[in-house]
C-alpha cells in the first residue's frame, strides 16, 4: 500500500538562530565581565576556494555574535612541522580561546598531527583524540560540531533515542564515528555502515533513526526508509544535494532534515556556542550561569 504521509521538517536554520543568539548573549556577558571578547583563531592552509569560503562564513558569523576572530592563512607549501608550530603558538596564546583548523589540509600534511596540536580546552571544533575520547566516555569536553548539532536537533524535536535502532551511514572521524558514539551514549542501538558494508539497504530499512553522512547525492533511496523513521541527512554535495532521496523519503519518514537548512546551519552554531563556552571556562566563569536559561531550546 502506498504511503502518503509527509514528514515534518526539522528546521536547522531556526534552531541554529536560537543557538547563535544564545552564543551572542554569552559573548556580551563574557566581554562585560572580563573586558575582552571570546576569540576564535581560524587556520587555513592553501587557497582552496571552498575552504576559504567556509572560513569566511565562520568568521562573519563570529563577528555578528560579538566573537572576535584571528585568521592565520598559511601557504599551500606549509609543512606539517610548520603547521604544528603555528597551532601550538595559538594553543599557548591566552588571548585565543578556540582554534579551528579548516580541513582538509594538503595531502602532504599529517592532518592528525596538526589537529593534536590544538589544546583540548581550545578544541571548539571537537577534532582532537582527547575530545573524541571524552565524548565517548561521557566526560566533559567539546564535541565534534556536526554530530553535536545533530544531537541538538534530535533533542529539540523530542526524538526518543533509548532502545531505538540508529543507523549511521559513514564513519569519518569528524562526522559518522562521533555521531554514532553520541547516539550510543543516549542508549540507542547503533549500527555503522560504510563502503565495505554488505546489504546496506536492508540495514537502512531497520533504522528508527537514520544518519546519512556519505557525501553521495541521493545515495539513500526513499523506498528504504522505515515508515515513521527520523531521517538526518548530513550529506552535502554541490548544488545543495543531500545523501537522501528527499522526495522519496519524505512520504515515509516522521521527521526529516532538509538540505539545505537542516544539519548545515547547526554546525556553525555549535562552533560558536563551544567558542563562547571555551572563553567562559578559560576566564573562570560558569557558562550555564552567564546567560539566563530561557534559551536556546
Ligand atoms: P568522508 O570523510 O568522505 O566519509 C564518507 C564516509 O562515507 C566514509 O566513512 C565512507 O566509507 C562512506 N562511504 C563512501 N561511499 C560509500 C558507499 N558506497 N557505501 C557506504 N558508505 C560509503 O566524508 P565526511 O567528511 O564524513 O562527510 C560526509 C558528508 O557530510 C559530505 O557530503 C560532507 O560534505 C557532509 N558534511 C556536512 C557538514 C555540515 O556541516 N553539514 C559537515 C561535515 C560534512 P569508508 O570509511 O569505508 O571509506
Amino acid at each position: 500500500m502506498p504511503h502518503t504521509q509527509t514528514a515534518r521538517l526539522m528546521d536547522g536554520t531556526g534552531l541554529a538562530r536560537k543557538i547563535l543568539d544564545h552564543s551572542a548573549a554569552m559573548a556580551t556577558a563574557i566581554t562585560r565581565q572580563t573586558g575582552t571578547p571570546p576569540c576564535l583563531a581560524t587556520v587555513l592552509v592553501g587557497d582552496d576556494p571552498a575552504s576559504a569560503t567556509y572560513v569566511r562564513m565562520k568568521r562573519a558569523r563570529c563577528e555578528k555574535a560579538g566573537i572576535a576572530s584571528r585568521h592565520l592563512h598559511l601557504p599551500a607549501t606549509t609543512t606539517t612541522a610548520e603547521l604544528v608550530d603555528a597551532i601550538t603558538s595559538l594553543s599557548e596564546d591566552p588571548e585565543v580561546h578556540g582554534i579551528l583548523l579548516q580541513h582538509p589540509v594538503g595531502a602532504h600534511i599529517d592532518e592528525r598531527a596538526a589537529f593534536e596540536a590544538i589544546a583540548p580546552h581550545k578544541d571548539v571544533d571537537g577534532v582532537t583524540m582527547r575530545s573524541f575520547a571524552a565524548m565517548s566516555f561521557g566526560l566533559p569536553g567539546f564535541v565534534s560540531c556536526t554530530p553535536g548539532g545533530i544531537m541538538r536537533l534530535l533533542d529539540h524535536y523530542d526524538v526518543e533515542l533509548a532502545g531505538k535502532r540508529a543507523v549511521v551511514v559513514g564513519r569519518s572521524a569528524i562526522l559518522g564515528k562521533p555521531a554514532g558514539m553520541l547516539l550510543l551514549a543516549r542508549d540507542a542501538t547503533v549500527t555503522y555502515c560504510h563502503s565495505r558494508t554488505r546489504d546496506l539497504e536492508s540495514i537502512v530499512r531497520e533504522a528508527d533513526v537514520l544518519v546519512a553522512a556519505v557525501g553521495r547525492p541521493g545515495f539513500i533511496r526513499g523506498e528504504d526508509i522505515k515508515v515513521g523513521a527520523v531521517v538526518i541527512d548530513a550529506g552535502y554535495s554541490p548544488g545543495n544535494l543531500g545523501d537522501v532521496d528527499f522526495d522519496g523519503a519524505v512520504t515515509r519518514a516522521r521527521l526529516i532534515t532538509p538540505v539545505p537548512g537542516g544539519v548545515g546551519p547547526m554546525t556553525i552554531a555549535m562552533l560558536l556556542s563551544q567558542t563562547a563556552d571555551a572563553a567562559a571556562l578559560q576566564s573562570g566563569l560558569a557558562p550555564a550561569e552567564l546567560v539566563p536559561p530561557s534559551s536556546p531550546e
